[in-house]
């Protein structure tokens, strides 16, 4: 249950900013998530719908995900290349000196009120 841990960390999240801004109610969310984050979208939609029920905050609010692409470093050759196509051989030089320059995030992006 990783995604619904995730979940109860960027509801108490999204209350926090709603304290702040004084929102009492939450249209929609956007999360940003990595492609190797290990975060399966599908779950996190699941868990949500689950969670904003019991939430008068956050009841209406809509979860949107935005998936980020994941991208390798290559520190040899310097280029970029897909981590999902190639993983830690880099494609251009053949170097195994790669490091991920993206695709691990977990954001909140936007959160939209009524
Ligand atoms: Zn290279």
């Amino acid at each position: 249950m990783h995604e619904l841990g995730l979940v109860t960390r960027v509801a108490r999240s999204i209350e926090e900013v709603s304290k702040e801004e004084q929102l009492t109610r939450v249209a929609s969310v956007t999360l940003e998530i990595g492609e190797v984050s290990g975060v399966i979208p599908e779950y996190l939609t699941d868990c949500w719908k689950y969670f904003r029920a019991k939430s008068e905050l956050l009841k209406e609010a809509e979860l949107k995900i935005k998936e980020i692409p994941a991208v390798t470093l290559c520190e040899d050759c310097k280029k970029t290349y897909s981590t999902l196509e190639y993983k830690k051989i880099c494609p251009n030089c053949g170097s195994s000196s790669t490091c991920l320059a993206a695709g691990d995030e977990f954001n909140i992006k936007e959160i939209e009120a009524c």
